[in-house]
């Protein structure tokens, strides 16, 4: 399935971007509290319209959108 617009412009959002109308939360947010003094939180996201998916994640190190390719 071909990954919408939406969805393309999500995957270059920074740490601050929110997430696009469609895309809902899927489970609960993941705590990972790390080895160093800050931990860091996950949250997968699923589109509405083009059922991508996403995760979101507050990890310095990480890519703040990660876009998972059906
Ligand atoms: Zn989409």
């Amino acid at each position: 399935m071909e990954t919408c617009s939406l969805c393309q412009e999500q995957a270059k959002k920074t740490h601050r971007g929110k997430p696009h109308d469609d895309l809902i939360k899927v489970d609960e947010s993941r705590i990972f509290t790390g080895n160093r003094a800050q931990g860091y939180e996950e949250q997968d996201y699923k589109c509405l319209i083009c059922n991508s998916k996403f995760t979101q994640s507050t990890g310095k190190n990480d890519l703040a959108w990660t876009l998972w390719q059906g």
